[in-house]
């Protein structure tokens, strides 16, 4: 993309950025098929977060349309919660995408923080993502992976969506046709999404509405008021068999209001999911009384309201760390997030202790250099790895 500048001359011209007009600072984050860098621009100091992909790596993983459909896409929009590419350029073995910086990082590792959310910050980052769907699909784009993963935060804790590499433009007779390019993604037994967010509609008829997202939407909320998505399983075939079968359930204590917002939502029929144009738009899910209260108009100038667990944090309340009797997989996040943070106050005869028995019996510890283990396990396949 190129910006329009004032040239010396008074003249409006076209200038076209390079890596020369910027300084490249930390890696802030890794991709499948890109690194984001902090930046600064030197002319005007400005901050910016660069994703650099290596045109290499792009055509041998055969991701160029991704990689285009991304650029199409958000060259397109400019909402304060999506995130903006302002500039993009390319050498002759990267391409370079100039997006707005997310200084707070992922919303998922706050959710993984806080195990959940209390209720008025679950409203408010849903009301925020809700405002940004609104946006996207008047533009007729469906992100297609909305996950908490792909939601970012600012400064001031409001959200940027971003990896619109799945997005899906459409237009409106193509709304209704079976899609193209999920006939050829089956068949490569593959779909686009992940899998705990994906649609029914998606999986069955390999058709794709903007309500796909509004399905991702339901998933959302519940996992931000329960700390996990509503369908699991050990693998992705059992994962699609719940979502088919709508088998999910509530946990004790989940919000009424949100309860009723979420069964709306996550409705097989994507016809019948609040939100939907069959249904009344988007209005009408700005009218559900989970969002009574939400100033839609001035989402954007008002302060998110201060993140907070919704059940009390085990490590500020000892009565939380017997919390309840069973092991299930939300137990079993909140033990293994504090865990992590237990360790890292362990005393120093302790410490070597560990370090001792890591030696003689952890087969990883020639990998580690010396360095007590904190936390093993499998982790989702990231490029630097
Ligand atoms: P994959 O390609 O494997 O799906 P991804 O979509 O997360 O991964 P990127 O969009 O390249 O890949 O982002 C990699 C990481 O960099 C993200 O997980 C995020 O934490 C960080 N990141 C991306 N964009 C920004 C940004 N604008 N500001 C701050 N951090 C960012």
């Amino acid at each position: 993309m190129s910006q329009i500048q004032e040239g010396g001359d008074g003249n409006k011209k076209p200038v076209k950025k390079t890596p020369n007009d910027f300084m490249f600072g930390k890696v802030i984050g890794e991709g499948s098929y890109s690194t984001v860098y902090l930046a600064k621009e030197v002319e005007t100091g400005t901050e910016f977060a660069i994703k650099v992909l290596e045109k290499r790596h792009i055509m041998r993983e055969k991701k160029s349309q991704y990689v285009m459909r991304e650029k199409e896409v958000l060259m397109k929009m400019n909402h304060p919660f999506i995130i903006r590419l302002y500039f993009t350029f390319q050498d002759t073995d990267r391409l370079y995408f100039v997006l707005n910086y997310a200084e707070r990082g992922e919303l998922l590792d706050y959710l993984h923080k806080l195990s959940s959310f209390d209720v008025p910050c679950s409203q408010w980052y849903a009301a925020e993502i809700v405002h940004a769907l609104e946006y996207m699909h008047s533009l007729n784009f469906i992100h297609r992976d909305l996950k908490p993963e792909n939601i970012l935060l600012n400064t001031d804790m409001h959200i940027l969506i971003t990896d619109f590499g799945s997005a899906k433009i459409l237009n409106k007779e193509e709304e209704i046709k079976p899609e193209e390019e999920h006939h050829t993604q089956r068949r490569k037994n593959s779909f686009v999404g992940t899998a705990q967010y994906v649609s029914p509609e998606v999986l069955t008829s390999k058709q794709v509405c903007s309500s796909s997202d509004l399905w991702a939407l339901g998933c959302i909320i519940y996992q931000l008021l329960s700390g996990l998505p509503p369908f699991r399983g050990g693998h992705e075939f059992q994962i699609f068999q719940k979502i088919q079968k709508l088998e999910y359930e509530f946990p004790d204590g989940f919000d009424p209001l949100a309860r009723d917002l979420v069964e709306k939502l996550l409705v097989i029929e994507p016809t019948q999911r609040l939100g939907c144009e069959e249904l009344g738009g988007m209005e009408q899910l700005k009218s559900h009384p989970f969002f009574e209260g939400i100033d839609w108009e001035h989402l954007s100038e008002q302060k998110p309201p201060e993140l907070l667990p919704y059940l009390p944090a085990t490590k500020d309340n000892p009565d939380e760390l017997w919390s309840r009797p069973g092991f299930d997989d939300k137990r079993i996040v909140e033990l293994i997030t504090n865990n992590v943070s237990d360790n890292l106050s362990i005393t120093e005869d302790e410490r070597n202790k560990r370090l001792e028995d890591q030696k003689k019996n952890n087969e990883y510890h020639k990998f580690v250099e010396d360095n007590l283990i904190l936390k093993q396990g499998l982790v989702d396949k990231r490029k630097v790895l």
